[in-house]
């Protein structure tokens, strides 16, 4: 290929074609702005899918990466390091389950693996999973996951789960046996389009699993770490998990993920059941703790609650949505009509990075300190981008 070539080009020549054509080649960010090759600036309204935490080139992250890669960049896991115990301390100390053992990886679909793994030492076999619920693509976490042309092609995939309708109490109730190891839950379905269960779901999912001796594990890898306001999508239910997964917005776009497991749950894994090379690094655990210290400092949870129903509040206001949820800076809101790639389209060309999950779904999950500013500037920009959609 010719250096007169495009990037466009250049990708299509060098990369496995596993996601489509790239929507723009993004060359630098600051904030929750990135600027692509042309020099075009953005609002980034999807950081990098729940990723960004910190939005980007975050001087505290900036700093703990650097500072961390400059004294001890990796070891193997015959060995501990401080930023590792710190950030496992942490988490469980945020979940606030009393006793608990972390496992680190560098995704959200290890984290899930992590944990497929562990609900099998219990003796079990069989989970009931969400329909609509997505857990990754490694062979387990796919195994997890319904939508039939992700799992298509790759079956026969691990088996014994049973999908049940999401939110669906007595549907939960009537799938979970004394045979099930486990009940896998988003708090939140993200990438469905950011779905909310009725009150009190989590709640009885907790009884269901609790009657028949099973595992309640809940999949936070897109709602954790502040994204919807809270440490966790699920502390406002009061329930107690005993497995959570996290990855993305965990160590702000450095790859991480942690299988969490409460209470004796933290003990199903032994010596020997599972490993990883790079999980646990201590670069991103160092990462992750500068995110988690600077949602601490600069009150960002209460920002993002606040910011979060601004948004929603203004989006809900055009005639042409017809339901806007989720909770802090997790938002998916309806449109009319199934226009959402061409309102996505739209965006893009007034500066606004925004992600289309369903033909009729618009979702927003911008870095934490998204400014009331850029709020704002989208917000005016709405009503103006789904006039240039679907006319005024
Ligand atoms: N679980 C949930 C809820 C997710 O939203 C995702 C990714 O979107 C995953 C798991 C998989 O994470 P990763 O892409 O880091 O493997």
């Amino acid at each position: 290929m010719s250096d007169d070539a495009t990037w466009g080009e250049r990708y299509a020549d060098s990369l496995m074609n596993t996601f489509g054509p790239p929507k723009l080649t993004l060359v630098r960010g600051s904030g929750a702005h990135v600027w692509d090759a042309d020099g075009t600036e953005y609002v980034d309204l999807l950081g990098g899918i729940a990723v960004n935490a910190l939005g980007h080139g975050h001087p505290a992250l900036v700093e703990a990466v650097t500072s961390q890669l400059s004294t001890l960049g990796h070891v193997s896991n015959f060995f501990a390091t401080e930023p590792q115990i710190r950030l496992a301390e942490k988490l469980l100390t945020l979940l606030d389950a009393g006793t608990g053992k972390v496992f680190f990886t560098n995704s959200g679909a290890e984290a899930n693996e992590a944990a497929f793994k562990l609900t099998r030492r219990t003796g079990r076999t069989h989970v009931v999973a969400a329909a609509g619920g997505f857990h990754g693509r490694t062979m387990g976490a796919l195994a997890l996951t319904s939508k039939e042309a992700y799992r298509a092609p790759f079956e026969p995939l691990p088996g014994d789960v049973t999908f049940v309708p999401y939110g669906d109490a007595d549907a939960l109730a009537a799938a979970v046996t004394d045979e099930t190891a486990a009940i896998l839950l988003e708090p939140m379905q993200g990438e469905a389009g950011v779905v909310v269960p009725p009150e009190g779901y989590l709640a009885a999912a907790r009884a269901v699993a609790d009657e028949h001796g099973a595992l309640l594990w809940l999949d936070e890898v897109q709602t954790g770490v502040g994204r919807t306001g809270a440490w966790f999508a699920h502390a406002a239910s009061g329930v107690r998990p005993d497995i959570v997964t996290l990855a993305k917005g965990l160590a702000g776009g450095f790859p991480i993920g942690a299988c969490i497991g409460v209470g004796e749950a933290g003990d199903l894994l032994e010596p020997g059941n599972h490993g990883t090379t790079f999980g646990g690094n201590p670069v991103a655990c160092a990462a992750a703790l500068a995110v988690i210290r600077t949602i601490e400092d600069d009150g960002l949870l209460e920002h993002v609650t606040v910011l979060g129903q601004k948004l929603r509040d203004g989006l809900a206001a055009d005639p042409r949505v017809t339901e806007v949820r989720g909770e802090g800076l997790l938002i998916g809101l309806d449109l009319v009509d199934e226009v959402s790639a061409e309102v996505t389209a739209a965006a893009m060309r007034h500066g606004f990075i925004v992600n289309n999950p369903t033909p009729h779904r618009i979702r927003l999950a911008p870095p934490l300190v998204l400014t009331q500013d850029d709020a704002d500037a989208f917000l005016a920009a709405w009503p103006v981008i789904l006039d240039e959609v679907m006319g005024s």
